[in-house]
């Protein structure tokens, strides 16, 4: 029998599923489920360069699933419900639980469970996701993929903030570092470029979310996202750095309670704060039309990322093998990649190749993502992000090293 594995990615409303066969890795189907319990739900799944998108009254999770195996099996993506051998749900939080992914049981779902405190926007509905999962594939084996778990490699002077040490103790005040399965796919894709493990590498994962993180010898060793997945970079709705007193000035100043203010740096902060809106290519066009925040909400977006180029170049000690621009925004938009490369050119002994940087968009599979000039120092490359493939591989293995084991204690 054919043997698929799904990639499940819930949210509090939706729920995005990829469905491949293994072990070849080819995906089959992926689609996404939206507006769950929100009165105007719909479905939608691409397969075969096909698409097909209805509205259905989805009301929860559990619904939802149903739905999913209902539209795979009609539409021959599974023969049947017993072709699923395994399930890999993305978790935002592993807190300092888990520097790897787990197979679930009930301690793992309790442990999950515990964390939401630090996860709250995110961690209800994957949870969600999970039990629904659960509910309706009972004998199918689940694993958590966490979204920190790389970052758990990072040492202290990395990690701690400088507050009551207390605080991390008794409250787990820590940064944690998110876009974890990224940052750990390109580390595995330059691993293999690179032929080596101990890479050192500054990787700008830049989409809606946006964090660099500085790679030592193979592993996580700083990152711009925190506690939350709200400081670093300026990003699409989220402010990134701020000082932190704005908070409590600006509760008094417009009267709004602090959990107010915490939405507004989460969701209506960054290129939307500055320009009004967060898409970037909807800011870049404002930009070219003359508006002059969005130039702004640009020029503080780019100066940001050349910050942590520079910090983690020294952190680093100078020693590295490349800087990468992955996801929406670093795979694709040609003139933010110039911008910053030319900022950071003269001190770092970089130049652009501004053909290549102009060009990889077009073809960027069949190329070497190098985007610098064969004398640079330091090679600048754009590698596309494959959040779904690591979530896949881990699955895998997991799910497989199990049936190996109760294969051994038969
Ligand atoms: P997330 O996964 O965090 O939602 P993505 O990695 O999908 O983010 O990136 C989304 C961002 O990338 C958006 O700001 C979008 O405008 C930008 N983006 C994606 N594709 C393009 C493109 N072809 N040209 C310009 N911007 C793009």
């Amino acid at each position: 029998m054919k043997e698929k594995y799904l990639v499940i990615n819930a949210g509090s409303s939706s729920l995005k599923f990829t469905l491949y066969s293994m072990p070849e890795a080819v995906e089959i189907v992926n689609g996404l489920i939206e507006k769950i319990g929100e009165g105007d739900s719909s479905y939608t799944l691409k397969f075969d360069n096909k698409k097909i998108s209805n509205e259905e009254e989805i009301n929860n999770h559990t619904e939802a699933v149903k739905v999913m195996l209902r539209e795979l099996l009609k539409n021959n993506c599974i023969e049947s419900i017993d072709e699923i051998k395994g399930i890999g749900h993305r978790v935002l939080h592993g807190g300092e639980l888990y520097s790897g992914s787990v197979l679930i049981d009930e301690e793992v779902m309790n442990n999950i469970t515990n964390l939401i405190k630090l996860g709250p926007l995110h961690l209800p509905g994957e949870i969600a996701g999970i039990n629904s999962m659960i509910e309706c594939l009972p004998d199918v084996p689940q694993v958590a993929v966490f979204d920190t778990a790389f970052h758990q490699t990072m040492p202290e002077e990395s990690y701690m903030y400088p507050v009551p040490y207390s605080w991390y103790k008794e409250n787990g005040v820590r940064k944690y570092g998110f876009h974890g399965i990224s940052h750990k796919y390109i580390t595995k894709v330059m691993q293999e470029k690179f032929n080596k493990q101990d890479v050192n590498l500054i990787v700008c994962h830049i989409g809606s979310g946006a964090s660099i993180t500085a790679i030592k010898d193979g592993k996580s060793y700083d990152t711009t996202m925190g506690l939350t997945p709200l400081p670093g970079l300026v990003m699409g709705t989220r402010c990134g750095d701020i000082d932190p007193s704005i908070i409590e000035y600006i509760c008094k100043e417009r009267n709004l309670t602090v959990t107010e203010v915490t939405n507004i740096l989460n969701k209506e902060s960054g290129l939307k704060g500055l320009s009004g809106k967060n898409d970037f290519r909807d800011v870049t066009d404002l930009a070219l039309n003359g508006d002059s925040k969005a130039k702004l909400a640009i020029a503080l977006f780019e100066r940001s990322v050349i910050k942590y180029i520079g910090q983690y170049y020294f952190e680093l000690e100078g020693n590295l093998d490349a800087i990468v621009f992955t996801a929406g925004v670093g795979e694709n938009v040609s003139y933010v990649r110039e911008d910053i490369i030319n900022f950071i050119s003269k001190p770092m002994g970089i130049e652009i190749n501004k053909e290549m940087n102009d060009n990889i968009a077009r073809f960027k599979e069949h190329q070497t993502g190098i985007i610098s000039t064969d004398d640079s120092k330091v090679k600048v490359m754009v590698i596309l992000t494959d959040e779904e493939y690591m979530i896949l591989e881990d699955t895998y293995k997991i799910c497989n090293y199990k049936k190996q084991k109760v294969k051994g204690l038969k």
